[in-house]
């Protein structure tokens, strides 16, 4: 029998094997056997050993996510080293210095501490902004994973659940509509609410280019450095943007080693490899890839299925299982695309209290179904389609001004252009009058519900689309 002492030493190559180095990495690189070279706690009627094996773990994330996960493995290789069944207790090390992740998650902060907290909350901007800049339905727990996206929200959940010690930098890349966004938020919506004092910040590379332009114009270099300097986890969306912008690939270099020296924990997306937007710097490029690469693919049949269950669950109606299938066969290669069709017919049916159907799905989206190739729309085309359908100039329609059926207006067509476009919420919000990005994200939410509640913001909708997709 192996020695009681190193049972665990002993399972930890058969485990690193089966759940591979990554997840390994991760989970199980800190836990260390405490006990479990004792005398049998108990003799069981067949004779079998029962011992108890007591585990320490850096972290308590680290022991919830093992209990939650790994339990039954754990348990069945330790059975396995000691030829017999084991009961395993997990501990969370309490030497001073092992990790402070347990003082944060178990632990509320020190008076003291919080107060130091909320002071530089209320005085940062950044910081300030940091809540309601990431969208709450974002969330792990409703996003889907499949082959397509698997290691993506698996390093992604890492990296929420230890900042800035499990992968850093993290760097995800793959096309539009596959879940980059939802990944990055996800990850501070996270943050957010397990570590509340641990300060997140979302950072549109587009935000990061206007805020660049305009600190270098009114020479407010150090605030501009100031904002991204002070946080604790970095999310970076869409950094491809950098592509052709010299000077600004030359701060972020330097934006991005000041965090990373300071152990922040860096999350970066893109819609393609470093290697082709990045033109001067190739410390950069190797920089942003010193940690871990990661992609998302478009997902297979069976994950869009599932990802449209999910979207259905939160839909105030059943819908039945061929206008799923029907939906996920025929749009493959986006997930906002998947959705805005499924938004598009249960609002339908709610709103005429028809009975969903598969004829009335195909219907509903022939245009969809035949076209599949969408026209290349700009959002100036958006704007004008918009202007033109609801009686108001584009400069209305980007002004300032809160009236009723103008905010309308606005709202629809921002929905629209993001349907129709691969353009991400800071650029429609920029596009739509400079408004920020949390407006659009807030415009979007809110026409997609009332779409299943206003007939007739259902047909403004339709119609705009179908007036943009036709060309006229
Ligand atoms: P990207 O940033 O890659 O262009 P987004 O993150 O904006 O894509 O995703 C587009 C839409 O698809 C979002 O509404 C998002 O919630 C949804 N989505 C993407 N991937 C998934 C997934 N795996 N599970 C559930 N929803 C997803
Ligand atoms: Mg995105």
């Amino acid at each position: 029998m192996t020695n009681p002492d190193r049972l665990w030493d002993t399972c930890a190559d058969s485990l690193r094997t089966q759940l591979g180095q990554s997840t390994w990495l991760a989970w199980f690189d800190g836990v260390r056997q405490l006990s479990g070279g004792d005398e049998p706690a108990s003799r069981t009627g067949t004779g079998e050993v029962n011992r108890q094996v007591v585990l320490s773990v850096p972290a308590s994330v680290v022991k919830e996510r093992l209990e939650a996960r790994y339990m039954p493995m754990i348990t069945e290789e330790l059975g396995k080293a000691c030829g017999g069944q084991v009961k395993v207790r997990l501990t969370v090390a309490t030497e001073p210095g092992l990790s402070d992740e347990s003082v944060l998650s178990v632990e509320p902060p020190p008076p003291g501490a919080a107060a130091r907290t909320e002071a530089t909350r209320s005085t940062s901007p950044a910081a300030a902004s940091t809540a309601t800049a990431l969208n709450p339905a974002y969330t792990f727990d409703a996003f889907v994973t499949g082959p397509s996206n698997r290691f993506a929200e698996a390093a992604a959940q890492a990296v929420a659940e230890m900042p800035g010690s499990a992968y850093n930098p993290l760097f995800i890349y793959g096309g539009s509509g596959l879940g980059k966004t939802h990944l990055l938020h996800a990850i501070g919506n996270y943050v957010h609410q397990h570590f509340p004092h641990r300060r997140v910040l979302y950072v549109p590379t587009e935000t990061f280019l206007n805020q660049f332009i305009h600190s270098m114009r009114t020479k407010a270099q150090t605030d501009f450095k100031q904002r991204y300097r002070v946080c604790d986890v970095l999310l970076f969306d869409d950094v491809d943007l950098l592509e052709n912008k010299e000077a600004l690939q030359e701060e972020f270099f330097h934006t991005f080693n000041a965090l990373y020296q300071s152990s922040t924990q860096i999350v970066l997306s893109a819609d393609r490899p470093p290697k082709q937007f990045l033109t001067v710097d190739d410390r950069l490029r190797s920089r942003l890839l010193s940690g871990v690469t990661t992609t998302v693919e478009p997902p297979d049949l069976e994950t869009r299925l599932a990802i449209l269950g999910k979207k259905a669950e939160g839909i105030d109606r059943s819908v039945p299982p061929d206008v799923l299938e029907f939906i996920a066969t025929n749009i493959r290669h986006n997930i906002r695309e998947l959705e805005g069709a499924l938004i598009r017919v249960t609002a339908f049916a709610n709103l005429n209290e028809e009975s969903l159907t598969l004829d009335l799905a195909e219907k509903l989206l022939a245009d969809v179904v035949a076209g599949n190739q969408p026209r290349q729309l700009s959002p100036a085309m958006i704007l004008a389609a918009t202007g033109e359908l609801f009686g108001f100039s584009v400069e209305e329609l980007c002004g300032a001004s809160r009236r009723r059926s103008l905010v309308t207006a606005r709202h629809v067509g921002m929905y629209v252009c993001r349907q129709l476009t691969d353009h991400s919420y800071p650029m429609i919000a920029r596009e739509f009058g400079g408004r920020d990005h949390t407006t659009v994200i807030h415009a979007i939410n809110k026409i997609s519900t009332l779409m299943a509640e206003r007939r007739q913001i259902y047909e403004q909708v339709i119609e705009l689309m179908r007036r943009l997709q036709a060309g006229g």
